[in-house]
């Protein structure tokens, strides 16, 4: 079967599964039911010696800490591990199947290549020589007139995230970008108040006492699952209050202490009345009219936004918008945004004010706050948000292939490249729908199979560094990051050979820093780095499944200077208070899902088909709509609708959902179901290529109206 582009796009991991190269035939998953009927057919298991290994989870930024139980030293279950400092001790649905990703059947089988740009261009098989050869010649001529050459990278902060740069600064014109949204868009948000000069920071949720998040996915996949379900769990006795602004019933918002259903666009304006009463009571921090320059301008915006207009526009009680602030206000507290995996960012400027409030009320620099992290282990390295690179000037683009497990638009990418004449290409272990974006994929060593390298957790309070080695042989077919890059260039002298050699040249830079700790494997036993005789020792902890921790840096409260408002506040806050309408057929279109679970090629066959079967998740293709929505356009559940944007149109089913606002249709962006008919439905990148992407690179609400499909 020949795949196009257009296929991928659409279809990733439904249809097409077992069209690529598959050492275990998933298609029998479809008949595990009929085997457990018919015992002559059932699978024999291996039979051998039974180990623990200890390692990481590698899906996504989180880096959850592994005991991978093995049978002949091949894994076949991963538990948490207890009380560790990386996870927390627990797993994500995710994270649970990640020993099946190696047998995944969209793994590629070497080196493949598209035939031209547009979408019907058809995916044929390249040698390696002649897809290097080509790369390189692309990159000499990018070279040659200066178009820019770059690399995203979604887990920045490793060495080879340094190595990429390096690489970079070869070529006159070049762009080293990361993903654009993440679990860590405040602390970004509060940087960029502070005009780049604060140091790197994470949420201190341990000490915490109010968590106010607008739209954070916290008790269902943000951050490290076991750290946030530790800290959530049993805190009516802990005095832990959670406070969830949306306007769907989440998972986060039906487990927190106060939900505020807000219409979806009003992010802005409820900030900015919360902040009105923090002004108007005085409940801010002591000294902050002398703290901000900008104070006064601070609050002559605020006092614009007084919690009765506000519940008007945002469809919330007024006495809500009151007790949310009162509680905020009653620190220690973190006010946080974004993070949700597949409706990205909320707009710069609505972003930019809800960071604002823990400047407001002092909890930057303190304890149960946002707190300063030591410096990371890898220097990390300038980058620019994909979203802030310009458009149409990117000619030659590498594509990591670590994962941030959160989507981002196609049309988002192809607005930064080059029309026409540029080259993507994509290091990585499986087609996903982000192969739909490249002219060659070149396979990559997949999760268990290869050297990996875990950086700080973003938002985590406390700078981390680990090493995953192998747990399975590594594949022939793949190529080496490092490799990859000496061979593309024919100059670029990377220092070592492959990945193992840069990791192990890391685990001596630690070592020489003489700063953190090496957290032993099981989490019971800290060693100083500074104790340790060598670079080598170091390296022997980490393989073994040790983690190395960095330390709270003394950063004085006020030795950072921030402005509680962007420089373009006033346009950006008009823009971003604007009032979203809908009527029986017009409705606002959010795309949502869970970090990881995106595309049916990042996460195991066995769990999407869970997601397919089992109705506890909604699968790619799926549109929920209050039962108010449904009835005034005239649908009934399960019947199928055709949603239109000014991007264009798909099919999607109906799923009838009273904890949908009325007015909002919510789209999940993957995963696909496995082995269904080629459909018409919504597929991932279908919902997202149908948002509107306004001019700061964000895609989280869009007018659409819906049709029954007759
Ligand atoms: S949160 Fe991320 S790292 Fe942790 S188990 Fe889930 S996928 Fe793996």
């Amino acid at each position: 079967m020949k795949l196009t582009r257009r296929d991928i796009l659409r279809f990733a991991g439904g249809s097409i599964l077992g069209t690529m190269c598959t050492p275990l035939p998933w298609k029998l998953l479809d008949d595990s039911s009929i085997w457990t009927q018919n015992w002559s057919l059932t699978p024999t298991l291996p039979r051998g010696a039974m180990t623990t290994r200890s390692t990481f989870c590698t899906l996504c930024p989180a880096g959850c800490a592994v005991g991978a139980r093995c049978v002949n030293s091949v894994p076949f279950a991963f538990d948490a591990v207890p009380g560790h400092p990386l996870g927390g001790g627990a797993l994500c649905p995710v994270g649970l199947a990640a020993h099946h990703m190696p047998y995944h059947s969209l793994r590629l089988d070497g080196p493949q290549q598209f035939s031209g740009k547009g979408a019907d261009s058809h995916l044929t098989a390249i040698a390696l020589q002649d897809a290097i050869a080509q790369i390189r010649a692309a990159l000499a001529s990018a070279s040659a007139s200066g178009a820019t050459v770059a690399v995203l990278d979604q887990r920045p902060g490793r060495a080879i995230s340094a190595l990429y740069q390096r690489f970079l600064a070869a070529y006159p014109s070049h762009a080293y970008i990361t993903a654009p949204a993440g679990t860590d868009e405040t602390i970004t948000s509060l940087a960029a108040l502070s005009n780049g000069t604060m140091p790197d920071a994470g949420f201190d949720l341990e000490h915490t006492r109010t968590v106010l998040s607008f739209g954070a996915p916290v008790l269902d996949g943000w951050g490290q699952p076991g750290r946030t379900q530790a800290v959530f769990v049993d805190r009516a006795a802990k005095g832990v209050k959670l406070i969830q602004i949306e306007s769907h019933r989440s998972r986060t918002a039906a487990g927190a202490d106060l939900w505020l259903p807000i219409r979806p666009g009003t992010e802005a304006a409820v900030a900015l009345s919360i902040a009105n009463v923090i002004v108007r009571e005085s409940l801010y921090a002591p000294g902050a009219e002398r703290s901000f320059a900008d104070f006064a301008a601070y609050r002559e915006l605020v006092m614009r936004y007084h919690p009765h207009p506000v519940s008007a526009l945002a469809g919330v009680a007024p006495d809500a918008i009151v007790q949310a602030a009162r509680a905020f206000a009653h620190g220690p507290s973190i006010a946080l945004s974004g993070g949700e995996a597949a409706a990205g960012s909320l707009p710069q400027a609505a972003r930019s004010i809800i960071a604002g409030l823990n400047l407001l009320c002092g909890t930057v620099g303190r304890e149960g706050g946002i707190v300063y992290r030591d410096e990371a282990a890898t220097p990390v390295v300038p980058a620019t948000r994909l979203q802030d690179v310009p458009d149409r000037s990117i000619r030659v683009l590498i594509m990591d292939a670590a994962e941030s497990g959160e989507a981002f638009p196609a049309g988002l990418l192809e607005k930064k490249l080059v029309p026409d004449t540029s080259v993507v290409v994509l290091l990585g272990p499986t087609l996903t729908v982000r192969s739909s974006m490249a002219d060659y994929l070149i396979p990559a060593s997949g999760a268990l199979e290869g050297w990996e390298e875990l950086p700080s957790v973003p938002g985590a309070p406390v700078t981390s560094y680990a090493v995953v080695s192998p747990l399975l042989p590594g594949r022939t077919n793949v190529t080496d990051p490092v490799a990859f890059l000496t061979a593309v260039s024919g100059s670029f002298d990377a220092g070592v050979k492959d990945t193992q050699e840069l990791l192990r040249r890391r685990a001596d830079e630690l070592h020489a820093a003489k700063r953190g700790t090496i957290v032993s494997a099981d989490g019971a036993v800290r060693t100083a780095v500074a104790s340790m005789a060598s670079g080598g020792e170091v390296w022997d902890a980490l393989v073994a499944g040790g983690c190395w921790l960095g330390e709270s840096p003394a950063v004085k409260p006020g030795a950072v200077r921030f402005a509680l408002l962007p420089a373009d506040a006033e346009a950006g806050v008009a823009e971003s208070t604007r009032p979203i309408t809908s009527d029986s057929r017009n409705v606002v279109l959010e795309p949502f899902g869970m970090r990881g679970a995106l595309s049916t090629g990042a996460i195991s066959p066995i769990m999407s088909k869970i997601f397919q079967e089992s109705n506890l998740r909604a699968a790619g293709g799926s549109l929920l709509l209050n039962p108010a929505t449904a009835s005034a356009i005239g649908v009934a559940d399960r019947s199928m609708v055709t949603v239109k944007t000014a991007r264009g149109s798909a099919k999607a089913r109906v799923y009838v959902d009273a904890s949908v606002m009325p007015g909002v249709a919510r789209a999940a962006v993957g995963p696909l179901p496995n082995q269904t008919p080629v459909s018409e439905e919504l597929g991932m990148t279908a919902v997202l290529e149908l948002c509107t992407l306004r001019p700061d690179g964000t895609w989280r609400y869009t007018d659409a109206t819906i049709e029954k499909v007759s």
